[in-house]
């Protein structure tokens, strides 16, 4: 009989900072489709954001590693955050394939907006041999699924949360607060480590 395979998610994201929106919709596809943990990949250099300035990899780490250290199922990795140059989808996967071994099925999380730039990633074919996708629903974004392969991608409406780390950093650069927002451990961190004051 074949061993029943355990089913990783993974969460790629800059994280600058991690907030509610992020964890919801991990939460919600970790339900939807049985899966056994989600991994949270922060970027290391983010390429599609190589125009404006993103915190240290290191304060996003930690943020994140904060905001998802009480539930058993979430971890956080390093891969992307230890790799030199700009962060490809396609190497967290082969990392992450490579960590996991080949007795885990992959589901790539990643929202609306992402996955419509999807077919302008680099490698999309072996993408989309190393995981499967999961597209998932955010406030302001339509999904389409235009020239998305069906048996690759899912499409997957997650309660809304129309909560963006840009919209938080902008938030604390004015003063507002991003209690709620944000784990609370997370409001604490920014506050700590000053991030965002000057944006
Ligand atoms: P920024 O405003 O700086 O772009 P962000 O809020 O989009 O930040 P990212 O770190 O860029 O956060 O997002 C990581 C992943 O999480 C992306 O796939 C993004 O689409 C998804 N995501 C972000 N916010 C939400 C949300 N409120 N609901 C569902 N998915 C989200
Ligand atoms: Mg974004």
């Amino acid at each position: 009989m074949e061993p029943v395979k355990r089913r990783i998610g993974i969460m790629g994201g800059t994280f600058d900072p991690i907030h509610h929106g992020h964890l919801v919709a991990a939460s919600e596809v970790a339900d939807r489709f049985a899966l056994d943990e989600v991994v949270f990949v922060p970027t290391g250099k983010p390429w599609q954001k190589s125009g404006a300035p993103v915190s240290a990899a290191e304060d996003r780490y930690l943020m994140t590693v904060i905001a998802t250290a009480s539930n058993p199922r979430f971890q956080v990795s390093r891969v992307d955050v230890d790799r030199q140059g700009p962060t490809y989808t396609v190497d967290t996967l082969r990392d992450l394939r490579a960590h996991f071994g080949a007795e885990v099925d992959l589901f790539f999380i990643t929202g609306a907006d992402a996955l419509d730039k999807i077919l302008s990633w680099k490698d999309t074919a072996e993408m989309f041999a190393l995981a499967h996708f999961i597209g998932v629903t955010r406030p302001g974004y339509e999904l389409s699924d235009a020239h998305l392969p069906d048996d690759a991608v899912s499409l997957v409406e997650v309660p809304a949360m129309a909560i963006s780390s840009t919209d938080c950093r902008a938030r604390v650069a004015v003063g507002k607060p991003v209690w709620y927002l944000v784990p609370d451990g997370v409001v604490q961190y920014i506050a700590k480590r000053r991030l965002y004051e000057w944006e």
